[in-house]
Formats: C-alpha cells, sequence, structure tokens
C-alpha cells in the first residue's frame, strides 16, 4: 500500500486513496473520518477537501464524492444511510438542511465506543446518526452527544479521537422508552410513517416560540432542562426540524418527544387545578368532565402553551397521527384552545 500524500495547495494534486474498508453498520460520516485520519487530516479538512458536508452524507448527500472516494480506494462499497433515513425520503418527511460540524452530529453509546477502543478500533454507528435515534439498540442505554473536544492532534501530529473515563458513563432506558425507539428504527413495520409523522411534528412543535403572540420561550424548556436559547424558535411550528438539528438539541427533544408518545393515559391520576377551574368554567358549553382523568397527559400540557397559530397548525397535522395518539391529541385541542380563550 502506497504512503497516502498530505494535500498540497494544489487541489489538482491531492491524493486521498486509500480509504479504509467500511464496518457493516457504520456511518458514511465515520467512514470519511476514518480516512481523514489515515491521510493524517482533521475530519474537517477532509470534509473539506470534497466538498462534503458529512451530517449529510449520513441522510444520503454526496453519493457522487463517496463513490469517487471509493473507486480510488479500490473498494467496491461504501456506507449505506440508515433505513429510517430511506423511511423519511419514502414519507416526503426527509431534510437535509444541515449546519454542523461532524462532532456536533454524532451521537455515541458509551459501552459500544468503550469496547471499540479495546477491540478493532472505533467507528460511529449508522444507527446512532439517523434522526430518530435515542439509544443503542444493543445495549439499551441512552446516546449521548459525542464530545467536542475528542478529535484531537498528538504530538507528532496525528489526529485521533481521545476519550476521557467519564465520557463512558452510561443511563440505562426504562421499558418504555426502548419500546418506542425500536419502533421507531423500523420503517418496514405497518404504520410507521404514522409514528414518524407523530414523531417530527411534535418535534417542530417543542421548538415553537409559545407566548400568545409567540414571543415566550419554545415548549422545549418546559418540558426538559434545555435552557431557553434563541437560535430557533418561530410562531408556527416548522418542518421536520429534528431530522437535522445538532445532536444535543435532537437528543433532548427525543427525550422530551417519547415521554409525550409513551405516555400512558390510564395511569393519570391527578389533573392539574387550573385545568379543573377550566373545565368547571366551561361545563355550560358542553366540555365534560370525561376531561378531566386525562388531563395529566403531557400532550395537554403542550397544546396548552402552544399559541393560536401553533395549535391550529398542529392541529392540522393530528389526522396523520396514529390513532392512539389521535383520541389524546384530540381532547388535547380542546383543553388547549379552552386554555388559549379563557
Ligand atoms: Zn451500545
Amino acid at each position: 500500500m502506497t504512503e497516502p500524500q498530505r494535500p498540497t495547495s494544489n487541489r489538482a494534486n491531492w491524493s486521498l486513496s486509500p480509504a479504509p474498508a467500511p464496518f457493516e453498520d457504520e456511518a458514511r460520516s465515520s467512514w470519511l473520518a476514518r480516512a481523514a485520519h489515515r491521510h493524517h487530516l482533521a475530519t474537517f479538512e477532509m470534509a473539506a477537501i470534497y466538498g462534503i458536508d458529512l451530517a449529510a452524507a449520513d441522510l444520503g448527500s454526496h453519493e457522487t464524492q463517496l463513490a469517487e472516494i471509493a473507486r480510488r480506494s479500490r473498494l467496491s462499497d461504501w456506507p449505506a444511510v440508515h433505513p429510517v433515513v430511506d423511511g423519511l425520503a419514502l414519507i416526503g418527511r426527509l431534510e437535509r438542511r444541515v449546519r454542523h460540524r461532524v462532532e456536533d452530529w454524532w451521537a455515541y453509546c458509551p459501552h459500544c465506543l468503550e469496547a471499540d477502543l479495546s477491540g478493532n478500533g472505533l467507528y460511529v454507528r449508522q444507527q446512532w446518526c439517523e434522526p430518530f435515534s435515542v439509544i443503542c439498540a444493543h445495549h439499551k442505554v441512552w446516546l449521548r452527544p459525542w464530545p467536542s473536544s475528542a478529535e484531537t492532534r498528538t504530538i507528532d501530529g496525528q489526529p485521533s479521537f481521545v476519550f476521557t473515563e467519564g465520557d463512558f458513563a452510561f443511563r440505562e432506558a426504562e421499558p418504555a422508552v426502548i419500546q418506542t425507539a425500536t419502533l421507531l428504527r423500523q420503517p418496514a413495520i405497518a404504520g410507521w410513517d404514522r409514528w414518524a409523522m407523530l414523531v417530527l411534528d411534535l418535534g417542530d412543535a417543542l421548538l415553537c416560540r409559545c407566548g400568545p403572540q409567540g414571543q415566550e420561550p419554545a415548549a422545549l424548556f418546559e418540558f426538559t432542562d434545555f435552557g431557553p436559547w434563541s437560535g430557533i424558535g418561530a410562531r408556527r411550528p416548522g418542518r421536520n426540524e429534528l431530522v437535522s438539528c445538532d445532536v444535543a438539541l435532537r437528543l433532548t427533544m427525543m427525550r422530551a418527544i417519547i415521554s409525550l408518545v409513551s405516555f400512558d393515559p390510564a395511569t393519570a391520576t391527578s389533573s392539574p387545578n387550573w385545568l379543573r377551574e377550566l373545565v368547571r368554567a366551561n361545563s355550560r358549553a358542553g366540555v365534560r368532565r370525561e376531561l378531566l382523568p386525562g388531563c395529566g397527559d403531557p400532550l395537554f400540557r403542550l397544546f396548552a402553551r402552544m399559541n393560536d397559530d401553533a395549535a391550529n397548525a398542529l392541529s392540522r397535522r393530528v389526522e396523520q397521527w396514529p390513532a392512539e395518539v389521535r383520541v389524546r391529541a384530540h381532547a388535547a385541542l380542546l383543553v388547549g384552545a379552552l386554555a388559549n380563550h379563557a
């Protein structure tokens, strides 16, 4: 194998073969990162040379460049995209607007990574980069955002990934989370498209500014420990924000979405005082006490917080959701409308 050349200032002279053979379940961005390191380049340097947005590559972009790198490396194949990405494209909900460095895109499983580092070498799995990913399918632990300082140059100038012991701390996922996460990663099962649309719509709703005029922080702030931020948040739900947002936001949103989705109304034991008051105040208008047992439902809280524009936009999407959530959503919309007009 010939020694790879470092790129010179003349782009035409850059020689970037060979690339390593991909692992079976490797993300495209990971394969490109390992190719970069083989050429003593940082990952972003490799991406700049080929004009590749690494996160977009995981979402199906840059097929031509990937084929070219494989061809020059005498490889017959390069990593595929995750089935969830194909599934999102099929239902017309794939968004390839990506604006991040790759380390702001990668999630990882602490167990898998620790095993990699003492085994055949580190690589990022396809399943950590697909938009709905939230737990490791193998270890059933919550994925974590890739540490942004993990890529470094060693003393001899070689780029590599360095992890510390603390990076391998893990949190086990609850059974309800595992059940939902497992369903979401299988586009082939019947009804997946409805669940996918539900997840994307809830993600968009969580990013809405939720005051009456859309002036308050996004709903996500109230559902998670993610602080208020100014980068995202409109008066109306966006479109498929979850697909291309950075890893910390995506994992936070998925945590919130899964808790919204996996809530069982039968377990609701109490309803907030303000909601009981609302139902009482509106009883003459035909709002029935039967709504109350479901008022502990977090969907109620979400819809009640939405501004009018956001609630209307969201209500038009509800018909595409799975039937069991649709019933909850209709009740939530009614209570949300009452709250907004109280
Ligand atoms: Zn794992």
